[in-house]
């Protein structure tokens, strides 16, 4: 039997085929176990040389693989095709050979296994989308070659720690992203359980350590607990005479992590961390097993829930319920039909069952059912990209999987937008977006990226971030493009301020600047601790220094004096709007009142620099303001020049009684005080009005007489500024 010796009836290698053959037998006692022998036989002479990282002779990989097919109940063509689905790959074994050994099925899903495992999964972004239809394909054609792959995932996983350890972390990512939940959707829930607790052993080792002791810990009283459960579940399920199995279970590592993060909840809060499973004889039993459990303790609301009546997608069936034990501990129960349990532990192998080699009569509805469903997935979807999502939406609930409209998977936090999907293709793709396009219509940026989307991003060049944005994007990859390319480009313009500013005072004083070279700005600079001249700009930009302080620095002694006197006068020009207000340490900035608040003359005011458009002022009362809209490493000293300006609009909301000549009233106060009214409406309604009005103030005293001057007038109640004109 052995390749090379005959004689070794006590090798482990042919210990542990003779004990898997054994079980076979057992199990399935008409099948032909003579295939599993050949099988077996013509694997190891062709595995014989090779070793796997562990050591251990390769052979026991397929072993392996096959022992855990048989425990999933697969049929001998599959179990060989287990022991063989390596060969092809791996040795010099051809299809042609297997086919002509073990007949066109076995061949058939080795080569399935095969094609799986020449695709390639490590490319990241279009990531897996082809190669999930690839296998989609495969599945359709026969799903016993997932079935293989499946189980030869969870055998590598189990033996994951021997490879090294970036090689760790990449199978463990794909088996936490492709197999785990292909083996949910397939509704095998043991095997996904165990391919994800595994892949998170590796991917979140201190996550997981922390998880296992906390179980670990609790393991004597949680099974204790369970015990004395059981043993009450028992005796008031006999009561009532409903017949049926209890088992306990304590929540999968991975599904008790997931619920922490999701929920920032301590352990002890996990309802479900202890569940028991009641299965019973039928679907009736199952809703009077139901009513017994809520009948001994209190169920918890709103955690009941009937999949019986709507199954989840993969078949699972069960109803739900936690209560709350005396002791003050939740507890899950799960009652369901031994079909049922079968289905939620196996999935799809549950309906795969053959006798006597041929399909048993009454899986075969299930079975086509199974594949019906699959087709139809692939169906609904445009993309093949699309299945992946679905695969991992319901597993992932935490993330969402989107797509460019090239099918390049983006994949992103819960309430990502639009902007954090722009910023996660490409830098500059994020800093030039405009818009988007969701599923072919027009989204807004704040948009909330979903699974399954297809999203476009709008750009126009010369487009530019916007601060806003902060407020709404999720990933911290956006979050921090942002802010860089703000600071940038603050940084950017407070140069430019600094050096025009730094220009206009020179000219002022009649000092030439051209004389002076880069040497002579970094030297000035450097006194304030500055090593590039761009700093020292930067500093006067940012109203740290001024001008004229910086200028003295610059210039020989003899020159300092022309600093220290009067500005030349300046040429008179139209004044800009703005030019009623100073910045401290500059002259005839870019500057100007923000429309939100629209300050007048004498009020308190803050400055911003802006972005590109010189100093925004506001009113320190404005709600942008107040509400720290504005970052304070951006905020700039101002003052109001000392000679009053030219009017400014102001717009006032009069409350008063609705009676004859209240506007008249109105009107004459604001006339005589020499302001202007631009504008002026009035709501009236059950005998109270509102008076909207526009008017010229010179300043805030104007404006604040004229308030004293309205709220004299009889009938009028309140007198409100409202600073958005
Ligand atoms: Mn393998």
């Amino acid at each position: 039997m052995s390749p090379s010796d005959s004689t070794l009836t006590a090798n482990p290698v042919e210990a542990a085929f003779r004990a898997l053959l054994a079980r076979v037998a057992e199990a399935r006692p008409r099948e032909r176990l003579d295939l599993l022998e050949r099988a077996f036989e013509f694997s190891w002479r062709h595995h014989a040389d090779q070793r796997r990282r562990s050591g251990e002779a390769f052979i026991m990989h397929p072993l392996a693989v096959a022992t855990i097919l048989h425990e999933m109940r697969m049929d001998v063509v599959c179990i060989a095709a287990g022991l063989l689905h390596d060969a092809v790959e791996d040795t010099p074994a051809t299809h042609e050979e297997i086919r002509a050994a073990f007949g066109p099925v076995v061949a058939h899903l080795v080569a399935g296994v095969t094609k799986i495992d020449r695709l390639d999964f490590s490319s990241q972004g279009a990531r897996q989308a082809e190669n999930v239809r690839k296998m989609l394909l495969a599945m359709v054609d026969d799903i016993r070659v997932i079935l293989i792959k499946l189980a030869d995932r969870l055998h590598n996983m189990r033996t994951l720690r021997h490879l090294p350890p970036d090689r760790q972390r990449a199978v463990a990512l794909e088996t936490m992203e492709i197999y785990a939940p292909l083996a949910h959707r397939l509704g095998m829930g043991k095997m996904r359980g165990e391919l994800e607790d595994l892949a998170f052993s590796f991917l979140e080792p201190d996550a997981y350590e922390q998880v296992r002791r906390a179980v670990e810990g609790r393991r004597k009283v949680s099974e204790e607990f369970l015990a004395q459960v059981r043993e009450r579940v028992e005796r008031v399920m006999a009561e009532h005479e409903i017949r049926c199995r209890v088992e306990g279970r304590v929540k999968r590592f991975y599904s008790i992590w997931q619920k922490l993060q999701r929920q920032a909840i301590e352990i002890e809060q996990v309802y479900d961390l202890l569940a028991l499973r009641i299965i019973t004889g039928s679907v009736r039993d199952c809703y009077a097993a139901l009513g017994v459990i809520h009948n001994t303790w209190h169920p918890v609301p709103g955690r009941i829930k009937d999949f019986i009546a709507i199954p989840r997608p993969n078949g699972y069936q069960s109803l739900h319920t936690s209560v709350i034990h005396e002791s003050g501990q939740p507890f899950e129960a799960q009652i369901r039909t031994e079909e049922m349990h079968r289905t939620a532990e196996e999935g799809i192998a549950a309906h795969w069952k053959y006798k006597d080699g041929q399909l048993a009569p009454e899986s075969e509805d299930e079975r086509l059912a199974w594949v019906r469903r699959l087709v139809e997935w692939q169906r609904e979807m445009r993309d093949p990209a699309e299945f992946l999502a679905t695969l991992k939406v319901d597993l992932h609930p935490e993330e969402v999987f989107a797509f460019t409209p090239k099918g390049q998977i983006i994949r992103l936090p819960r309430d990502a937008t639009a902007v954090d999907f722009a910023y996660a293709i490409h830098t500059e793709v994020g800093n030039r977006c405009v818009g988007a396009k969701v599923n072919g219509r027009i989204a807004p940026l704040r948009y909330r990226v979903q699974s399954g989307d297809i999203v476009e991003i709008l750009t126009q060049a010369g487009h530019a971030p916007s601060r806003d944005w902060l407020a709404f994007v999720k990933t911290s990859r956006a979050r921090h493009k942002i802010k860089h390319w703000i600071n940038l480009n603050e940084r950017r313009r407070a140069v430019e301020i600094g050096r025009r500013a730094l220009e206009r005072d020179a000219r002022r004083h009649d000092i030439a600047l051209k004389p002076y070279k880069e040497a002579d700005w970094v030297r000035a600079g450097q006194e304030y601790g500055f090593l590039r001249s761009e700093d020292l700009y930067a500093a006067i930009g940012y109203g740290k220094l001024s001008a004229r302080q910086v200028l003295a620095r610059l210039v020989p002694p003899e020159q300092r004096a022309a600093l220290a006197g009067p500005p030349r006068a300046t040429p008179r020009r139209a004044a800009p709007s703005g030019a009623a207000i100073l910045v401290r340490g500059f002259s005839d900035l870019m500057v100007y009142r923000a429309r939100c608040c629209n300050p007048v003359h004498g009020e308190a005011i803050v400055g911003y620099i802006t972005r590109g458009r010189g100093v925004a002022v506001h009113a320190e009362q404005c709600a942008n303001v107040q509400n720290l809209i504005y970052q304070s490493d951006r905020r700039i000293d101002v003052g109001w020049a000392p000679r009053a300006e030219s009017p400014q609009p102001v717009k006032l909301a009069i409350f008063t009684d609705d009676r004859a000549g209240m506007l008249n009233s109105i009107t004459a106060v604001i006339s005589e005080s020499g302001a202007n009214i631009r504008n002026i409406a009035a709501n009236t309604g059950s005998g109270q009005a509102t008076i909207d009005v526009v008017l010229e103030v010179r300043d805030l005293q104007h404006l604040q007489a004229i308030q004293a001057g309205l709220k004299k007038i009889a009938g009028v109640h309140d007198v409100q500024r409202l600073y958005k004109l």
